[in-house]
């Protein structure tokens, strides 16, 4: 297997200019430090990078993952058989007035340091959200009652076959933590329609958003954020908190004892506990409500 991918490596290597690793271990590139290796790991530099990485993948049937930031992925113990593809190296961000253009790569805390700089006001919510812009679009991040949807004008995509097209916001049928974006298709580029503030104002509101997430969620431990989706009406912290479930350990995961809805990898956690920990969450749930709890982390990989 690993001589497989080592020959697929150097034949990609030679047609990309961004790097191609074989065999790469996907923990370092998630925020829950867990995952076993993908087939390929190729960091493209470039859309045209990206495309000579995605017909690659096409004529060598290879299933492609786009890897953002991590923070949204739980990687199963057996690895990914096919192509991860990890978008840091595209990260430019542009503004024209009051728009802003960003690269898929950029992370959401420079997105918001660039828009405090500017005085630019509308994505304060997105405070201390970890990962990237084109992880947040793709699921719709948000916090406190405000969403990545709120202030995209539009988006670029990719898609397998190498098109590029740009969906203005109103096509894209956002959902709670969905974009709905054709399957497949990657987000190279997002532009946000902002509005001119004063900039010492932004900070205040990005502050008040980091010492709530600071009281209630458990950002010192390795973690992918919510595990499961709130349910309309209700919240699944609380309903993990009713069936007495925080604090309970599998391995070396354990629901967090701060807030319901977190997993967090202790040190050394597999992925095999984080889901076991999950299915008796939502089971106890199930039980006790009738609710059927729905995970919100993308889960890939082999077990
Ligand atoms: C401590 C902590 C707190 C969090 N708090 C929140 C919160 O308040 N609200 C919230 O919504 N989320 C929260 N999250 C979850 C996570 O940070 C967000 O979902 C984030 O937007 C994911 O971005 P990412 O780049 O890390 O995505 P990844 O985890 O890399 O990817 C997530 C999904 O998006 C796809 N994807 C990523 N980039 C692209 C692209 N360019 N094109 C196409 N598809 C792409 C991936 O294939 C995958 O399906 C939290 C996570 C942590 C660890």
């Amino acid at each position: 297997m690993v001589i497989v991918a080592e020959e697929l490596a150097q034949r990609l290597r030679v047609r990309m200019r961004g790097t191609v690793l074989a065999e790469a271990r996907l923990d370092r590139y998630t925020t829950f430090r867990i995952g076993g290796p993908a087939t390929l790991l190729a960091t493209p530099l470039d859309r045209e990078d990206l495309k000579v990485a995605l017909a690659f993948a096409r004529a060598e049937g290879l299933p492609v993952h786009v890897l953002g930031g991590g923070s949204n992925t739980l990687v199963r113990d057996g690895g990914l058989r096919g192509m991860a593809i990890h978008l840091n190296a595209l990260q430019t961000l542009d503004r024209r007035g009051e728009m802003v253009e960003t690269a898929a790569g950029v992370r959401v805390s420079r997105l918001l340091a660039f828009c405090c700089r500017h005085g630019l006001a509308g994505l304060e919510v997105l405070s201390g959200i970890p990962g990237t812009l084109g992880g947040a679009v793709w699921g719709n991040a948000g916090a406190w009652g405000g969403s990545v949807a709120d202030c995209l004008a539009s988006v670029e995509l990719v898609a397998p076959t190498g098109e590029e097209c740009r969906v203005l916001r109103d096509a894209v049928p956002f959902r709670y933590r969905s974009s709905g974006l054709p399957a497949g298709s990657v987000i190279v580029q997002a532009g946000f329609r902002l509005a001119a503030d004063d900039a010492a104002a932004i900070r205040r509101r990005i502050s008040g958003y980091l010492v709530r997430r600071n009281a209630s969620q458990p950002v010192e431990f390795r973690s992918a954020g919510s595990i499961f989706k709130n349910p309309p009406g209700d919240f699944a912290g609380r309903l993990v908190e009713q069936v007495a479930l925080k604090g309970t350990r599998i391995g070396n995961a354990m629901i967090s004892a701060k807030h319901g809805n977190y997993i967090v990898n202790m040190g050394g956690a597999r992925a095999a506990d984080v889901l076991a920990l999950a299915a008796l969450a939502q089971e106890r749930v199930r039980a006790a409500t009738g609710i059927a709890l729905e995970l919100e982390i993308r889960v890939v990989g082999e077990q």
